[in-house]
């Protein structure tokens, strides 16, 4: 513990939607709050960018500001009230939500979330990685060399979290980690080149095994993606991707524009907390399996991380207790849920000849709109219902 440079009453590790959740949180407590990014902000993250109804709600009610708010901050770029669903090329349902999607840009929304964190009082620095951390003691040190002391350490440093490596083998196993682990490709490309009238989200099943591909709107251009389970496309994911693309008839200059970034879908953390450390968001696996939402669930998980802490400062074992037990509450429920609709979903998509009427069946099922629904948020009795059912 040598050189210890300052001492706060929570380190934020990562800056994304969590880190700015958790920060804004502590700080509105009047904790002292410092958010560490290795990055610089505003920095991109690639992501489809969506934004659902819940997540909506959730962002006014962590961060106290208002749907007006944000849109007079420009978040927004695109808002849209109809979703088409595709199998390979053929249309097989078109419908409205219930609430719209709306899409952001995370250059200009984490920035965002950020500066309201820092408006509450969080201290931030940029540009140097954590890159040690010590449960016990609370301390993070950094690639510059630099070193902190605090209560509590929340790691929200995304999917590829270092710090998530100082879990006990029992509440972290890298190898299943890998094995339940997503990715998502994606290129953006101007609207002169692809889908010039493009509206409203299409999402394309058929594509890929355990996985779906999107067409996303955005004022100037249309975000393309394609995000599923490794383990399913192994080694073709890339190509399937590139197939999308040519069908769309995507100048093939754009191909070499695609990026991709892993998705913790289906690897939600039961218990991700250890000594003085939690983790939240995709640091702790929480995006769902079906659509890949991570956003909703990085700020619900790092808001319920903040609260444990502010409830408990001096009482390491408490804080964990707390958090474990909302995140087991609040988190972990949709997350099995979706995780069980979707392989219901990819069971039925991957049925030779019968896999658009499969996918079609399950996503109009009673009219209950599937992504509506996803959008919305399912009712707690729902949700509480199944896990009693369900485990
Ligand atoms: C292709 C793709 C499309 C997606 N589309 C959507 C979508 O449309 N809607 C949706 O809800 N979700 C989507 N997701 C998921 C979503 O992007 C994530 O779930 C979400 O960003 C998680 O937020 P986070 O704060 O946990 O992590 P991140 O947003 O990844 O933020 C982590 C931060 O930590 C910083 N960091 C990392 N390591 C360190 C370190 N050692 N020290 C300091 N800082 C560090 C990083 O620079 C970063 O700023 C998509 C993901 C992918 C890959």
């Amino acid at each position: 513990m040598s050189g210890i440079m300052d001492s706060y009453d929570v380190v934020v590790v990562g800056a994304g939607p969590a880190g700015a959740a958790a920060a804004f949180v502590c700080a509105e407590q009047g904790l002292r709050t410092l958010v560490l990014e290795k990055s610089t902000f505003p920095r991109d993250k690639l992501c489809g960018g969506f934004l659902t109804d819940k997540a909506i709600r959730l962002i006014s009610s962590t961060f106290q500001v208002s749907l007006q708010d944000m849109q007079g901050a420009g978040l927004f770029e695109y808002e849209a009230h109809r979703y088409g669903l595709y199998f390979k090329g053929a249309r097989i349902a078109e419908d409205l939500f219930d609430h719209p999607f709306r899409f952001v840009r995370r250059t200009t929304f984490d920035a965002y979330l950020l500066e309201v964190a820092r408006s509450a009082g969080a201290d931030i620095s940029f540009g140097d990685a954590v890159v040690e951390c010590e449960p016990e003691h609370g301390v993070v040190h950094t690639e510059g060399g630099k070193s902190y002391q605090a209560s509590y350490v929340v790691a929200c440093d995304g999917v590829n979290s270092r710090l998530r490596k100082q879990l006990p083998d029992d509440r972290f196993d890298p190898e299943a980690w890998r094995d339940r682990l997503a990715t998502g490709f994606e290129v953006s490309v101007p609207r002169s080149e692809c889908m010039p009238d493009l509206d409203h989200p299409r999402i394309f099943f058929g594509y890929l095994r355990n996985g779906y591909c999107w067409a996303f709107p955005r004022s100037d251009e249309i975000v393309l993606g394609a995000g599923g389970l490794n383990r399913a496309n192994m080694g073709t994911f890339r190509e399937r991707f590139l197939d999308y693309l040519a069908e769309l008839e995507v100048p093939a200059c754009c191909f070499s524009e695609v990026k991709g970034h892993p998705i913790p879908c289906g690897n939600y953390l039961t218990q991700p907390v250890w000594r003085r450390l939690l983790l939240a968001g995709d640091a702790a696996g929480f995006a769902d399996s079906l659509l890949g939402e991570g956003i909703y669930y990085a700020i619900l998980s790092g808001a319920h991380a903040a609260q444990a802490v502010k409830n408990g400062p001096q009482d390491p074992e408490a804080v964990a207790t707390e958090y474990i037990k909302q995140i087991n509450a609040d988190v972990v429920p949709p997350l099995k849920y979706w995780d069980a609709k979707a392989r219901m979903l990819y069971r039925g998509m991957n049925v030779p000849v019968l896999g658009p009427w499969a996918v079609k069946t399950i996503v109009t099922w009673k009219k209950k709109k599937l992504f509506s629904r996803i959008s919305d948020g399912l009712p707690k009795e729902q949700l509480q219902a199944y896990v009693d059912d369900n485990g």
